[in-house]
């Protein structure tokens, strides 16, 4: 009775040791070794091999580090990869001619135009143009509305690679308060859309917050589970969250640091250091979430060499 008891104080008082990190890195490591063998079935059963595209225009720093990790992650799981790097001044109509010759390029399974795009580029009839069934990474409206109807589709990748991660930790999400903060069509509203879902890591009752919203931060502090897609360093602090919430970090944020080589470092959304102690399980930027996208890309990729979702 008095260890019960006990137990049961502890359970109860979460201290921060009982916080626990939800490694990205890791899960990620672990899909793509599972996916490696799938890519070799794959190969033996069809004599080809899944193959990724991507586009980049310009020169952002941030751009052509996602894209070449996501070629970089290509490699490893044995698909083929195309970057196609453009100018910055492409004009918006050279870019649409290189998506549709991707669409019609039976070779390719799917691809993706990283964003963001030069301001002269209309980057909505940039996401229309692709061809829904290459949409890998899940921005068309019809795999949105296909999503948001709970019918089989290309995920969102960083969504999806969210809830691969509660669903690797066993992070209970049925009837949980799950509050979303930030609404960009990637990442922030697909996601409030999916955990109020019926689903494996839905039927939570989110509430989806914004740069409008009023008393965000008592909002916040009543959330189970929240998720950070704002792109502001540190905005999610200690005293906004709950004891014991789950903490997923989405930000990728650079700030200076002059004790680094490079004079910068990455920081997320969420002031890790001080969040961690209150949560149970909270995402590190980076080696949280960031992993977890380009995971989703390449299972979404799988899925269409497959034919898994459309024909
Ligand atoms: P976005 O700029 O499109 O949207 C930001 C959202 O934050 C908006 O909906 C806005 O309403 C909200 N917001 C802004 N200021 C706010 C405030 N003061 N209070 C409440 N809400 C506020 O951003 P995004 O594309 O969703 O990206 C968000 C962050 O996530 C960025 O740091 C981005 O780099 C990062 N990101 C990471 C990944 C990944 O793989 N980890 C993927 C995509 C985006």
């Amino acid at each position: 009775m008095v260890i019960f008891l006990f137990y049961t104080y502890l359970a109860a008082t979460k201290s921060p040791r009982s916080m626990k990190l939800i490694d990205g890195k890791a899960v990620s490591e672990e899909i793509k070794n599972t996916l490696k063998q799938d890519v070799i079935d794959y190969k033996n059963r069809t004599g080809r091999v899944p193959h990724l595209a991507a586009i980049l225009v310009g020169d952002n720093p941030a751009s052509k580090a996602y894209v070449s990790n996501k070629v970089k992650s290509c490699q490893q799981v044995g698909f083929n990869s195309t970057l196609i790097k453009l100018e910055e001044d492409i004009s918006e109509e050279q870019l649409l001619t290189h998506i549709r010759e991707l669409n019609e390029n039976p070779d390719i399974d799917g691809f993706i135009v990283q964003l963001p795009l030069p301001k002269h580029i209309d980057d909505v009839k940039v996401t229309l143009a692709i061809d829904y069934k290459k949409d890998v990474d899940g921005f068309h409206p019809v795999n949105f509305g296909r999503m948001a109807q709970g019918l089989p589709c290309y995920l969102p990748a960083t969504p999806f690679g969210i809830t691969l991660l509660l669903e690797r930790y066993n992070i209970e999400t049925a009837g949980k308060h799950v509050v979303v903060v930030g609404r960009s069509n990637i990442v922030g509203t697909p996601m409030s859309i999916l955990m109020s879902r019926k689903s494996k890591t839905g039927d939570a009752t989110v509430t989806l917050t914004h740069s409008r919203t009023k008393n965000l931060a008592q909002i916040v502090s009543q959330a189970d589970i929240v998720v950070a897609a704002i792109g502001i360093p540190g905005f999610i602090t200690e005293d906004m969250v709950k004891e014991g919430a789950v903490v997923i970090d989405v930000g990728i944020n650079r700030v200076e640091d002059e004790s680094t080589e490079k004079g910068s470092r990455l920081v997320g959304d969420v002031d890790f250091v001080k969040v961690r102690g209150r949560s149970s399980f909270i995402t590190p930027v980076p080696g949280g979430v960031g992993p977890m996208t380009v995971m989703g890309l390449l299972l979404n990729t799988f899925k269409s060499a497959n034919k898994e979702i459309y024909n």
